[in-house]
């Protein structure tokens, strides 16, 4: 059978879904990937979960675009194109029939007077920065090279910083308080340091959906005796292995984290030595007095979580020998995500778990390359390696290296996401680039997001499928699929791996790397890569190769990482500041990369949800992922397996909320929030709490974003995704 043929080649690459970074062998039989299997790299060992082994079959799906596409003039846009009944699914054939196929050289063309009309505007008028009405959103699923060309393409050609990426609404926040504490975003440890753990701390995550890899280390080292805390509100599949689970009230993380450093500090469990040598002088005095308002008593009615609980973990926390903390979107997708994080920081900080083996702080990367888009610049805060854009000398090191003028570059971090989509429902971004990301499914109150995107003068999107988005566009340009091409991507534990083709794109799909350079020509720049717009070319000197060259010369982090080296070791898990440097897995031993060397202690407020459930919305929606279904569904919802495991949106409820409605499992509710309603089909669910729903947000005919609220997070500005409202009605029985 299928599973013992011989293939013809055998490719190495890596997993395209989640941030783990699975190593995979793809087997190719007929031109087409015949199977997959997991390789031995540093973060596998030669595991895969479901996703991996069997969700790459979305490269051959029928409806990838293989020919550029430019709207038909009878077809106006309307967001309305995109709501879909309950029961059906994308109508794929609706949403090609508002655009015509064209050559290659007529949609670049298009596309690149479509964004040079709103640029010549912005120049006409003397506008620079924020003010200029184009924006990008650039991808965490493509490569690093992508996300270089992609904000180098918008910084050049538009003399803005209004470039963005799912980052946005991932771990923005994360990073916020990571950068402001320790001076880095990166994670400290990687995952499989786990091993060298006493003590676990997974909070706001479910890493067995969502980073399955990732949590079978974690399961491997309670089995070896580690103790293992799941804090969540949900009583998630991990609980099983958990030494204590903490199911807190939704949102109310900094009353739990708050309370716990409450009992470090006043039981003296602080680890003194630590804090004078490695911490800001004066800041553990701030924070104690801060903690002092958090007794666990007084936190308990508020996160749910008995004071003897909180008590009991916060010491094991402390005195473990090597303590880790893991977290994930529960932490940081809220309007108060940044303290959440800045409370999980302060935790490792006090205590000294952090430096050592074991130790650490851990925020799980979402896309398989967020890591790296954000490394690569794909912000609008930061050039490559997180140099500000308010440095003269980091504006001056990217304008020599991108042959621009002296002071080109403008001095103002750019819009985020949900900013730039506001802006474009008020008319001030006219004109956009998205590359490989799904704002319309993706982004909290879809509708608004619809809207805003359909208002947009001009937009092109490049794209392996006709997303929710890409419906929305002007022109579409076909891109590569990731086992397509060349190049790089960075996991969550700061390894950058390279993948190599393993099939040919379809039909007249390009590289996306090729439609950044011939875009960026066209624009007026002198890009010169010589970019195989096949995807080919790993070679040194090859187009990919120079591109990396020219980004690592921008980034200490990768200073000592040549293409020829990366061609040679295939992984190397950064900061490689050197030509000898082996890498460095575990960082933050002796110093953190601040001014001075120490740490920041910031203290974490307390502040309510934006939207507290009252009378006419009782319920909390929580959104998320699940094991088969990847984000937005683009590529998972084209995987036959996966598609067949999980082929229907639900929202999960507690049986004792199906109870009170009336609704028996799998009948269907109608789900209200101030924004939006969705009609789904339920599942009972006794991890989710009685007053809380749960819903994936990968189903376009039920997208869950549709409800959610764009309340933003005053430093990160990522949106508070994790909670809003809603009301839940029976749908009587046909
Ligand atoms: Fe891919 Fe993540 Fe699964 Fe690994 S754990 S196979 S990287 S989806």
């Amino acid at each position: 059978g299928a599973y013992t043929r011989r293939a013809d080649r055998v490719v190495a690459s890596v997993c395209p879904f989640c941030g783990v970074g699975c190593a995979v062998a793809i087997h190719v039989k007929d031109g087409r990937i015949d199977r997959v299997e997991g390789a031995p790299g540093p973060a596998n060992d030669g595991r895969l979960c479901v996703k991996g082994r069997f969700g790459m079959d979305y490269v051959h799906h029928p409806q990838r675009l293989t020919t550029p596409l430019i709207r038909r003039a009878d077809a106006p846009k309307d967001p309305a194109i995109l709501t879909r009944g309950p029961d059906g699914r994308a109508d794929h054939a609706k949403l090609l029939a508002q655009f015509r196929p064209a050559t290659w050289d007529e949609a670049l063309d298009t596309a690149a007077a479509g964004l040079a009309r709103m640029r010549d505007a912005a120049r006409a008028q003397g506008l620079r920065g924020r003010a200029v009405p184009v924006a990008g959103f650039g991808s965490a699923k493509g490569s690093n090279e992508e996300a270089y060309l992609f904000q180098k393409l918008i910084r050049s050609a538009f003399r803005t910083h209004n470039v963005d990426h799912c980052t946005r609404l991932c771990h923005a926040s994360s990073v916020a308080a990571l950068m402001e504490g320790i001076g880095s975003g990166a994670v400290s440890n990687p995952v499989r340091d786990v091993a060298h753990a006493d003590f676990i701390f997974v909070i706001g995550a479910n890493p067995v959906q969502n980073h399955p890899v990732a949590a079978t280390w974690i399961k491997n080292a309670v089995r070896r005796g580690a103790r293992l805390v799941l804090a969540d509100p949900r009583r998630t599949e991990l609980a099983r292995h958990a030494w204590r689970t903490l199911t807190f009230t939704p949102g109310a993380d900094v009353a739990l984290l708050n309370a716990m450093l409450h009992v470090i500090v006043s039981e003296g469990l602080v680890d003194e030595a630590f804090v004078a040598e490695r911490v800001h002088p004066g800041d553990l005095a701030a924070l104690r007095a801060h903690l002092q308002a958090f007794a666990p008593e007084a936190m308990a009615p508020l996160c749910g979580i008995d004071a003897a609980t909180i008590r009991e973990v916060a010491r094991a926390y402390a005195t473990s020998p090597a303590s880790m903390i893991f977290w994930g979107m529960g932490v940081a997708q809220h309007s108060h995500g940044t303290d959440n994080a800045r409370a999980l920081i302060a935790l490792a900080l006090l205590t000294g778990q952090i430096g050592r083996p074991g130790t650490g702080l851990h925020p799980l990367r979402g896309q398989n390359n967020v890591q790296g888009a954000s490394d690569a610049g794909l912000i609008p805060m930061v050039l490559p390696d997180y140099h500000r854009v308010g440095v003269p000398e980091h504006r001056a090191a990217a304008e020599a290296a991108w042959g621009l003028p002296a002071g080109f570059l403008p001095d103002e971090p750019g819009l985020t996401v949900v900013e730039i989509l506001d802006a474009a429902y008020e008319g001030r971004i006219r004109a956009m680039l998205i590359q490989g990301e799904n704002p319309a499914m993706s982004d909290p109150d879809a509708a608004h997001a619809r809207e805003a995107l359909a208002r947009l003068e001009h937009l092109t999107v490049i794209d392996i499928f006709l997303t929710e988005t890409a419906a929305l566009a002007d022109v579409v340009l076909p891109a590569t699929a990731w086992p397509e091409k060349t190049g790089t991507v960075t996991n969550t534990d700061r390894t950058v791996q390279l993948g190599r083709p393993a099939v040919a794109p379809p039909g007249d799909a390009r590289a996306d790397a090729w439609i950044l350079e011939q875009l960026a020509r066209r624009l007026g720049l002198a890009w010169n890569y010589g970019i195989d717009p096949h995807g080919g070319g790993a070679e040194p000197g090859s187009g990919i190769g120079r591109v990396f060259d020219e980004m690592r010369g921008l980034m200490p982090a990768l200073a000592g990482l040549s293409w020829e080296r990366l061609l040679r070791v295939g992984a190397i898990t950064h900061p490689v500041p050197t030509a000898d440097d082996p890498g460095h897995p575990i960082v933050f031993t002796d110093r953190f990369p601040t001014a001075d060397g120490r740490a920041h202690l910031v203290s974490a407020r307390l502040s309510a949800p934006a939207e507290p459930p009252d009378a006419d919305y009782p319920f909390v929606l929580i959104t998320g992922r699940q094991l088969e279904h990847w984000h937005t569904g683009a590529m998972t919802r084209r995987s036959a397996v996966l598609d067949a495991i999980e082929p229907v949106p639900h929202v999960s409820l507690h049986p004792q909320t199906l109870a009170r409605l009336g609704v028996a499992a799998g009948g269907c509710v109608v789900l209200r929030s101030r924004r939006g309603q969705i009609t789904v089909a339920t599942r009972a669910d006794e991890a989710v709490p009685p007053d809380v729903a749960f819903m994936p947000f990968a189903y376009a005919e039920a997208a869950a974003n549709l409800l959610t609220i764009p309340a933003l997070d005053p430093i990160a500005k990522i949106a508070e995704v994790k909670y809003c409202a809603v009301a839940i009605e029976a749908v009587p029985a046909m």
